[in-house]
C-alpha cells in the first residue's frame, strides 16, 4: 500500500452505493438447472435442437437459449417440451429427484462463472463438460464459494460499524479519553521544529511537514472521496486548493502527517480504521492545542472559576468543536473533572458523543449512540431554540442520572446545523463560566413519556390522521463499502497519484 487517503466523515451518503442489479442466485440457478436437464434429456433421446424444436413448434436458437439458461420457457412451452421428451413437468423442473452431486456442481460452477464476481476477476471461463474431472469441478466450485464468503465477510455491515464505534467509545471512556502516547508523539514533533507557544500557524505546520520529509502540493483535482492523499513513495501530501472545505486546513494536513508519525499500517478491519481515525484526530488536536500549554491555560481558568470552551477556542485559534473535544482529553486527567461531549444535528440525531461522567445517552441494542435521537429537553437540543446563536447557551438539566450543567453552541457546516456541547455533573459546575444561568430543564428519558411519545391530548387529536414521509438516515444505515479505506475510490486515488507523479 503506497498511499493514505484521509476522510473524516466516513459515515456519509457517499457510502450508500446501490447494489448491482442482478437476478438472485436462486432465480439464476433454476434457469441454468432447467437448461442443463433439458439438454441432458434431449441428448439421451438422441434428438438434435432442430428435431426437438420442430416437435414443440419453436426455432433451434430459442431452444438453445433455454438450454443455456438464458431464457425461461413459458408454462405452455414447458408442457410441450415435457410431452415431446416423454417426461413429467416435475422431472423437467428437477422436482422429481434431487440432482446428482456432479450435476449440482456443474450448475454451481455455471452460475459462478456467469456472476459479476467471476467477471471481475478477468479469468477465462472453464468449459463445463462431462470431460471435466470431478476433483477439478469440486475444487473450482469450492474456491468460488470461499472467495464469495470472504468478500462478504469484509463488507462491514452497519451493525458491525455500530459495534466497532461502541467498542471504541468504551475504550476511550476507560482511559478518560486521554492518550499519553499521542501526546508524546505530538510533543516530539513540536520540539523538532522549536514551537513553544502560541497558535500553530500554517507556516509552522509546513515546517513540520518538511521536517518529516514531506512536500506539500495544493491541487484542484483531489479525488472527491478524500480530504488529502499522501504519496508514501515520493513523500508528497496532496491537499485541496478549495477554500470551501468545512475543515480547518491545518487539521487536514496534521491528520495526514499523523498516519505517518503514528506508523499506521493499512487497516485490516473497520474497527482498526476507526481507531486510526481517532488517533490521527487526537494527534492533530494535540499539535494545535499542545498538552502543556493547554493544561496551564485550563488550570488558570479553573483557579479563576472561569473555564469556558470559547476561551480555549480563541487562545489557540481552533474551531469550537476542536476546543470542546480537546477539553475532554485533558479535563479528567489534569483537572479531575469528568465530562461529556456531544455533536448533535438539528434533527436531534447524535453524530458524535463521549462521556465519562455517568450521563445516560440514548443507545440502540448494540450499545451504539450515533444515530440515536437525544432528549429534546437536553441543552444540546434546547440550544437550537435560542434566538441568540452567537453566545454560549448554558442550562441545568435534571436527569434520572443526576443534574448536569451543559454549555452549547451551534455551528453550521455543509451537512447542516449542529450543536456542540460539553457538560459536567452538578458538583463540578463551580469551575465554569455560565454557572449562574437561570435556564433549567427536566428530562426523564429514556422513559418514553418524556419526549418520545406525543402528549395524550395531542395524540388523541391526531393519532391515525398523520402520514409523514420519513427522511431516510441513509448515512447511518447504508452498508459500508468494502476496501481498506472505506468510501475511498482506490482507482481514483491511484490514477490521481499516477498523473501527479508524472508531472
Ligand atoms: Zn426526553
Amino acid at each position: 500500500m503506497q498511499f493514505f487517503a484521509y476522510r473524516e466523515n466516513v459515515i456519509s451518503s457517499t457510502w450508500n452505493r446501490p447494489a448491482p442489479e442482478a437476478p438472485g442466485p436462486d432465480e439464476r440457478m433454476d434457469g441454468i438447472a432447467l437448461g442443463r436437464r433439458l439438454r441432458h434429456l434431449r441428448k439421451s433421446k438422441g434428438l438434435t435442437l432442430e428435431e426437438l424444436g420442430a416437435a414443440v413448434g419453436t426455432v433451434p436458437s430459442q431452444l438453445s437459449l433455454i438450454e443455456n439458461g438464458k431464457r425461461e420457457p413459458k408454462l405452455g412451452m414447458l408442457q410441450s417440451l415435457a410431452k415431446a421428451l416423454g417426461v413429467t413437468i416435475d422431472a423437467l423442473l428437477g422436482e422429481a429427484e434431487p440432482p446428482s452431486r456432479r450435476a449440482a456442481l456443474e450448475i454451481e460452477l455455471e452460475r459462478a462463472q456467469r456472476g459479476p464476481l467471476y467477471e471481475s476477476l478477468g479469468l477465462p471461463k472453464v468449459r463445463i463438460s462431462s470431460r471435466l474431472p470431478m476433483d477439478v469441478l469440486e475444487s473450482l466450485v469450492g474456491l468460488q464459494a470461499e472467495l464469495e464468503r470472504r468478500l462478504n465477510e469484509q463488507i462491514a455491515t452497519p451493525e458491525e460499524a455500530r459495534r466497532a464505534n461502541t467498542e471504541l467509545r468504551m475504550m476511550m471512556r476507560e482511559r478518560n479519553n486521554y492518550f499519553p502516547e499521542y501526546e508524546r508523539a505530538a510533543q516530539e514533533v513540536l520540539d523538532s521544529v522549536g514551537h513553544t507557544a502560541g497558535p500553530l500557524s500554517q507556516h509552522v505546520i509546513a515546517d513540520i511537514a518538511a521536517h518529516l520529509g514531506f512536500s506539500l502540493h495544493h491541487v484542484n483535482d483531489l479525488p472527491h472521496s478524500t480530504r488529502s492523499v499522501t504519496d508514501l513513495k515520493n513523500k508528497r501530501i496532496y491537499l485541496t486548493q478549495s477554500q470551501q472545505s468545512d475543515h480547518d486546513p491545518r487539521s487536514v494536513l496534521l491528520q495526514a502527517l499523523g498516519h505517518y508519525v503514528l506508523q499506521h499500517e493499512t487497516p485490516q478491519s473497520y474497527g482498526e480504521f476507526l481507531s486510526q481515525r481517532v488517533a490521527t484526530n487526537y494527534f492533530a488536536a494535540a499539535l494545535l492545542l499542545p498538552e502543556k500549554a493547554t493544561v496551564e491555560f485550563l488550570q488558570r481558568a479553573k483557579a479563576a472559576k472561569e473555564i469556558a470552551v470559547e476561551d480555549i477556542r480563541d487562545a489557540f485559534a481552533v474551531s469550537y468543536e476542536t476546543a470542546a473535544h480537546r477539553f475532554t482529553n485533558l479535563a479528567t486527567e489534569h483537572l479531575g473533572i469528568p465530562t461529556h461531549f456531544q455533536k448533535v444535528h438539528k434533527s436531534g440525531i447524535v453524530y458524535k458523543a463521549y462521556e465519562n461522567d455517568g450521563v445516560t445517552f440514548p443507545a440502540d441494542h448494540t450499545g451504539a449512540i450515533e444515530g440515536q435521537p437525544i432528549c429534546r429537553y437536553w441543552t444540546s437540543r434546547e440550544v437550537f431554540n435560542v434566538p441568540d446563536q452567537f453566545s454560549a447557551f448554558n442550562q441545568y438539566t435534571d436527569t434520572p442520572a443526576g443534574t448536569y450543567w451543559c454549555t452549547a453552541r451551534t455551528e453550521r457546516s455543509s451537512a447542516g446545523l449542529f450543536s456542540l456541547s460539553i457538560g459536567v455533573p452538578y458538583a463540578h459546575v463551580k469551575w465554569f463560566r455560565g454557572r449562574e444561568t437561570q435556564e433549567r430543564s427536566k428530562s426523564t428519558c429514556p422513559d418514553p413519556s418524556c419526549c418520545r411519545v406525543p402528549p395524550q391530548q395531542l395524540a388523541a387529536e391526531w393519532s391515525g390522521n398523520a402520514w409523514p414521509s420519513a427522511r431516510a438516515h441513509s448515512h447511518l444505515l447504508a452498508a459500508l463499502p468494502p476496501g481498506a479505506f472505506p468510501g475511498v475510490d482506490e482507482t481514483e486515488v491511484y490514477s490521481f497519484l499516477q498523473a501527479h507523479s508524472e508531472r
